[in-house]
């Protein structure tokens, strides 16, 4: 598997990019705007997408030394390496969301229920954080009408 580094997203070559539900944008430092193209983990996010169907909002990929600093970051972050994602769980059921994440070979695992996204990374086996509480339905549950005795 082949890693590369960029200064810059936009010196990436548009043949070299094949994940086609991705831009070098989204996985760039959020910081410098450099990116790290770790294929192995492009390729598990690519998966991921593919098997969920829907979209997938990526709050953080890859970062480089400074801005994973500047972000509190742990110091060997999954992120620096590139084999990291931090997803959003807006439009994602966070238990379906784990589940395919591990059946396409995600293995680390943290929970931000507050911040409301998931990092996902190439491993090791691990987790940290508080799982998403399990939602209720989005509306209020049918009920039978009350009798209602009226004077
Ligand atoms: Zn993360």
């Amino acid at each position: 598997m082949t890693t590369m580094t960029y200064k810059h997203w936009r010196d990436v070559p548009q043949r070299s990019w094949r994940w086609k539900d991705f831009s070098p944008a989204e996985i760039a430092c959020r910081g410098s705007g450099s990116l790290r193209i770790n294929e192995e983990a492009l390729d598990k996010l690519q998966a991921l997408r593919d098997r969920l169907g829907k979209p997938l909002i990526v709050r953080s990929a890859y970062r480089s030394p400074a801005h994973n600093r500047a972000v509190g970051g742990a110091a060997r972050s999954k992120h620096l390496d590139g084999t990291a994602f931090d997803i959003a769980m807006t439009n994602h059921d966070p238990v379906a969301f784990e589940a395919a994440a591990r059946a396409v070979g995600f293995k680390g695992f943290g929970f931000y229920p507050r911040s409301g996204f998931m990092h996902i990374d190439l491993g090791p086996a691990r987790q940290w954080g508080e799982r998403f509480p399990v939602r209720e339905a989005a509306f209020a549950m049918e009920t039978p009408p009350a009798r209602e005795a009226l004077a």
